[in-house]
């Protein structure tokens, strides 16, 4: 009994569909994970960069709190200046309220600096929102492709997979366990075709006699990767 090359052929084309389909329902799943992944990545990120700013700010205020009360002390210790009774006491206050005038510079120096950095932490936080934004996006857009896809990616799956087995009927009884093995290991690769006499699955040379036995419609499967071979244009 021969096959045609024909068949064949056709044959392998629809392994070769039904492998991309099967990787297909198998990459979506995957590629959502790893989107989840960094949503999950871009939220601890705005989780600290939050934490960041809430702490900054609490610093900021504290400089502000020490400010006024320096501000009050020296305010206070003007109104004494005026009630010195005596020379050695008026330059006591003074010499008070000078140190506390550059401790009140150094602050004031501290307090801008810290203002800097809760903008920069604003900033920081801004960007971290919009990163995650930008993130649950594009998750949600990979889900809802994959979901539309999904139903209609398991349909073609059982369509060819029939279609398989229809098709596979071309093949002798006596090779369909062989090739049922082949093609439980190899996917889409159980078959390959014969190009001037090479095995296009793992480009071993065939005997001429064995091409010669292909050709003519018998089924030969490639003894380095075990394809089922049929003869091609
Ligand atoms: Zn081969």
């Amino acid at each position: 009994m021969t096959v045609s090359a024909k068949d064949l052929g056709h044959l392998h084309n629809l392994h070769i569909e039904f492998q991309e389909i099967v990787g297909q329902l198998d990459r979506g799943p995957k590629r959502i994970k790893a989107k989840q992944q960094q949503t999950a990545q871009k939220m601890q990120e705005l989780d600290e960069a939050r934490a960041t700013l809430k702490q900054t700010k609490v610093s900021a205020e504290q400089k502000n709190l020490e400010l006024k009360s320096l501000e009050t002390r020296i305010s206070s210790m003007n109104g004494k200046l005026n009630q010195a009774t005596s020379n050695k006491e008026f330059e006591a206050i003074k010499g008070q309220i000078m140190a506390d005038e550059m401790a009140k510079s150094v602050l004031e120096d501290e307090g801008l600096e810290i203002l800097d950095r809760v903008d920069v932490a604003y900033a920081k936080m801004k960007e971290c929102e919009e990163a995650l934004k930008k993130a649950q996006e594009e998750e949600k857009l990979f889900r809802d492709q994959f979901d539309s896809r999904a139903a209609e990616l398991n349909a073609s799956a059982k369509r060819l997979e029939s279609e398989i087995a229809a098709s596979s009927k071309v093949i002798p009884a006596e090779f369909q366990e062989q090739f049922r093995r082949v093609s439980a290991n190899k996917g889409a690769d159980c078959m390959a075709p014969l190009i001037n006499g090479t095995c296009q699955g793992c480009y071993f040379n065939l005997p001429a006699q064995t091409v010669i036995t292909i050709k003519t419609g018998h089924i030969v499967f490639c003894k380095s990767c075990a394809a089922l071979l049929y003869p091609s244009e």
